[in-house]
């Protein structure tokens, strides 16, 4: 299979000529080509943006909502295809892409065509006259999107972007290129107008730094890991431009002993370990009152050493393998850092003994606050225990860090709850559940895991310029 750019509706071919190898991670052997483009890929992508934005913003709401809502007919036509091809490409569980991760793509583009139609301007009609507010789109915007996700956060930006009348240049992760150029053909098949929404594949700095610093590309939206993050806001901050940074976690889970934790042990389980970890919501901070420590972390390692490691295309699989061989060599170091910390292994640490980047659960306790393990980003199947006595020493234990995008507490007592939710240092907070969306709600991170929020209004209010006009009423 050959992965090419899509620009202005057409499959394209690099201009250099150049292209690198697509891994399936759980055979560990390529299976695909994909471009590696660079700056002129991305000049030719922004200019057919350019040409497009005209059109495509003069269009109304509801013609542009329409073009949503056939691409996401499409998708659902073609959703078995593509969550076969989201679980090869990732090594995801095939029942995690059918029935979590496509579905929401479809939610994604269903949400923001009607958000076109609903977000209205807004007018004030008040003693010194009439004020109203429109809420022009931007022009040509990128958006530069990770591997954890791939089809999820690509729809999860374009959505909004394009609803909004802005064109795009989307930048996927050259680690899982496919389902995003499967979605680019898809929409040349629908006959979406060309040069709305363009595809270019290639590597960070060879295709994402040109396209941050191409003077036509008036936004970014970025999720990704902090470092490059940081670095993206950098290039972006001299040139005055708009960026949402949707960053990395370390995320608390915060478990009382007043919980109904055993009935919520499905939740908890999944949320530490889902896609193996790979999932920047995921808790990997599990922070349990000290009177249930015993019997939690019985439960825990149980639950954990009896999910289903596997071949992701198999109906049973539960776990699949980490996504390429230079991230798998970095959980595998993580967890020997750990190690040397201090921490003890309760289960995993090991690689599972079949070909793929497989790594088994891994739980390990006896680490403090302060140490690496607790403190940075490791985004695999490994997680921290770490006891607390009371509310007060929970909050700092989930405090503790520089990250603030998740946490999840899990308590009967309501008061607690809800004064833990106001004191948490997160962009979102899990009553006794986890990883609950809503799309109208803010989604981000405060600290070092990200500026700005998406979802609902806010991701339609940064796709749009506001522009005040008032007038007096005599
Ligand atoms: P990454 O930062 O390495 O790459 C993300 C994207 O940025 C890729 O498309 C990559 O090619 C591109 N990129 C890399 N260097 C660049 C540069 N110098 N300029 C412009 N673009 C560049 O992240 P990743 O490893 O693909 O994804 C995992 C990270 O994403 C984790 O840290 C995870 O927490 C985070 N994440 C965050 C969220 C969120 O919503 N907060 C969601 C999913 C993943």
């Amino acid at each position: 299979m050959r992965l090419t750019h899509w620009i202005d509706g057409k499959a394209r071919e690099t201009a250099n000529g150049r292209s690198q190898p697509v891994f399936d991670p759980a055979s560990t052997r390529p299976f695909a080509e994909v471009a590696q483009g660079d700056a002129t890929d991305v000049d030719a992508a922004v200019e057919a943006a350019r040409a497009a934005f005209p059109t495509w913003s003069a269009l109304p709401n509801s013609a542009r909502a329409r073009w949503l809502e056939k691409l996401a007919d499409a998708l659902e036509s073609r959703l078995e295809a593509f969550a076969q091809a989201e679980s090869r490409d990732g090594g995801k569980p095939i029942k995690l892409a059918r029935e979590v991760e496509i579905p929401r793509a479809i939610s994604n583009l269903r949400f923001f065509a009607h958000a076109a139609t609903q977000f209205a301007s807004e007018s004030h009609h008040g003693e010194a006259g009439l004020n109203y507010t429109l809420r022009p789109p931007l022009g040509v915007v990128a958006t530069i999107s990770p591997w954890n996700l791939p089809l999820y956060l690509l729809t999860w930006k374009i959505a909004p972007a394009l609803a909004a009348g802005n064109t795009v240049v989307a930048k996927p992760s050259e680690i899982t290129p496919v389902t995003a150029t499967m979605l680019a053909q898809l929409a040349a098949g629908i006959g979406f107008p060309p040069g709305v929404l363009n595809i270019v594949h290639g590597l960070g700095p060879e295709v994402g730094e040109p396209l941050v610093l191409h003077p036509a590309v008036k936004a970014v939206s970025f999720t990704g890991s902090t470092p490059v993050g940081r670095r993206i806001a950098g290039l972006a901050a001299p040139l005055l431009k708009k960026v949402s940074l949707e960053l990395g976690g370390k995320n608390p889970t915060l478990v009382f002993a007043d919980s109904d934790w055993r009935d919520h042990l499905d939740t908890l389980v999944r949320s530490a370990f889902q896609n193996s970890g790979q999932i920047c919501l995921c808790g990997s901070r599990m922070l349990v009152e000290r009177r249930i420590q015993v019997e939690f972390r019985e439960a825990l390692v149980e639950r954990a050493t009896a999910l289903r490691i596997g071949d992701p295309i198999d109906e049973d699989t539960q776990l699949g393998p980490l996504v390429s061989q230079a991230h798998f060599d970095k959980v595998i170091t993580a967890i020997a850092r750990a190690r040397d910390e201090g921490g003890r292994v309760l289960c995993g640490g090991t690689v599972v003994d079949r070909p793929g980047w497989f790594v088994a659960p891994t739980v390990i306790e006896g680490l403090g606050p302060d140490c690496a393990s607790n403190r940075e980003e490791i985004f695999g199947p490994v997680v921290t225990l770490q006891p607390f006595d009371d509310d007060d020493e929970a909050l700092a234990l989930a405090n503790a860090g520089d990250y603030g995008l998740a946490a999840s507490v899990w308590t009967r007592d309501l008061n607690r709850a809800h004064r833990l939710a106001r004191d948490l240092r997160a962009g979102m907070v899990w009553i006794n559940t986890w990883l609950q969306r809503d799309l109208r709600t803010p989604f981000g991170g405060t600290g070092t895991s990200g500026l700005g929020r998406e979802g609902g209004a806010e991701a339609m209010r940064f796709f749009t310029d506001a522009k005040n006009v008032g007038l007096r009423l005599d």
